[in-house]
């Protein structure tokens, strides 16, 4: 696949009216100086565009008569001033062979049709930047879900990317830093009040992006969707609400579902759960949350702290949705039940890592730290924990979430041995070989197997330490 982030020869230039100044300019656009000057060699004009402060003219690059994919080339000429800035995209072309299109049109675009079924709706011959320059047909199919342009290789015929042009919009939400306020905030004296929004939590709130949504100012998007019966309406996509209203937890749920995905999809995995994930952050008055397979759906209880006010249970439970997008109906034995909550736990530290404070007051491995002040009473405040010293089989409780803390403790093990975002890939990988009633040993098992794999010899004996201490493998 072409890398979309190509190297490009990205220059501002800047040609004030009295005389010019280049900021890390180039000879080559010197030329742009002169106002309304020719069109600068190897480019075509593609559009003029008048704001209320400057005019922009934009360009597209041309190499030997193709347009070069992802490349601009934009002038703004002040209204006032005259001066003329550019905005230099084009893409360096290297090793792109005498363009030749081996691949007749007719073919491309029945290659196309068969990625992306649909009407063609355009397509032309492009330049595909990269590390060796390809020619390309360019091919728009267009069906009820949008258009999605598919490049296919002008030389082999082979489909190099096949993209959804839909977009998704990017709006702003308020939620708590970190995983949760106590480990923001590193204070377990938080309670819940009530729902309130009391002075000492004025701290723990941030602003963060919300990608991937839809637009139509809702928490609904690619990877995460606002099941509630009257979700609550952004103001231009943008969601500012303290604890005490429902949009917080609304916002809170979407961020968190979305930002996993995005990891998810960032180790390289595209069919792990890749769908708008349905939740719910009412109807629930009980202090607890659940994953309904039937439904698809999690739900958020409001009992105690909010659930959804907490990231950690949020991951919990997109854990269970995780576990049975990969294995249908996961879970069909007390061991893969207590797996299945111990993954849970597991997915609630390993996404919380990167963004909590993991201190001596609250640890890594104790989990939902805030939701969890609502019923606990020793600190630090954690509704389990992924190192307690249970082990395979006499610590069996026959409860599956007490069970699953000698599981997660294994996978807690392994993370720290070889690293987040391997221990992640591994995992996430073996999950699919899992049966639905598996074994805590036969998971182990195949565990190790896919550590060898996908990390090698280092790996896999680290995951068999892991299983090994729990007394999970001999
Ligand atoms: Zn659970």
């Amino acid at each position: 696949m072409p890398s979309q982030d190509h190297s490009r020869l990205r220059r501002v230039i800047v040609a004030g009216a009295a005389g010019a100044s280049l900021i890390a300019g180039m000879a080559l656009v010197a030329s742009t100086q002169s106002a309304s000057a020719a069109e600068p060699a190897g480019l075509e004009r593609v559009t003029v565009r008048e704001s209320l402060l400057a005019t922009y003219t934009w360009y597209r690059q041309v190499q030997d008569g193709h347009p070069v994919l992802n490349s601009f080339y934009v002038e703004r000429k002040d209204r006032k001033t005259g001066a003329v800035t550019v905005e230099d995209g084009r893409a360096k072309i290297t090793g792109l062979v005498k363009p030749l299109a081996a691949v007749a049109k007719n073919t491309a675009l029945a290659t196309a049709a068969k990625k992306a079924p649909g009407a063609t709706t355009a397509s032309e011959l492009v330049v595909v930047p990269g590390a060796t320059a390809k020619l390309a047909w360019s091919v728009n199919t267009t069906s009820n879900k949008g258009t999605v342009r598919t490049l296919v290789d002008a030389s082999s015929g082979a489909v190099l990317e096949s993209k959804s042009l839909v977009q998704k919009v990017t709006g702003t939400g308020t939620v708590f830093e970190g995983s949760n306020p106590v480990t923001n905030l590193q204070d377990e004296t938080l309670t819940d009040q009530n729902d309130t929004n009391y002075a000492k939590l004025a701290n723990a709130y941030k602003t963060v992006p919300l990608t991937n949504l839809n637009g139509d100012n809702t928490l609904r998007g690619k990877f995460a969707y606002d099941a509630n019966p009257s979700p609550t309406k952004g103001t231009n996509n943008v969601w500012k609400f303290n604890r005490s209203q429902g949009g917080f937890e609304e916002t809170t749920a979407y961020h968190a579902i979305n930002s996993a995905q995005e990891y998810i999809q960032s180790l390289g995995f595209t069919n792990v759960n890749n769908e708008a994930q349905d939740f719910t952050t009412v109807g629930l008055a009980d202090d607890n949350s659940f994953y309904d397979p039937g439904a698809d759906k999690i739900t958020f209880g409001t009992g105690g702290v909010d659930d959804a006010e907490d990231r950690e249970v949020i991951w919990h439970e997109l854990g269970h949705a995780i576990q049975d997008a990969e294995v249908p109906g996961f879970g069909g034995s007390a061991e893969a039940g207590s797996m299945g909550e111990g993954f849970g736990d597991y997915w609630g530290m390993t996404m919380a890592l990167p963004i909590s404070k993991n201190t001596a007051k609250t640890p890594a491995a104790c989990l939902m730290d805030w939701d969890s002040t609502a019923y606990t009473t020793t600190v630090p405040h954690c509704i389990r924990r992924l190192d307690t010293t249970k082990k395979y089989p006499g610590d069996m409780q026959g409860e599956v979430h007490a069970d699953g803390e000698i599981w997660s403790h294994a996978l807690f093990d392994f993370h720290n041995a070889v690293g987040r975002d391997l221990a992640n890939k591994i995992i996430l990988e073996a999950t699919f070989g899992y049966a639905p009633n598996t074994t805590f040993k036969a998971a182990a098992t195949k565990t190790v197997a896919t550590a060898q794999t996908l990390g090698g010899a280092t790996a896999a004996a680290a995951a068999k330490k892991a299983f090994t201490d729990r007394g999970i493998l001999p």
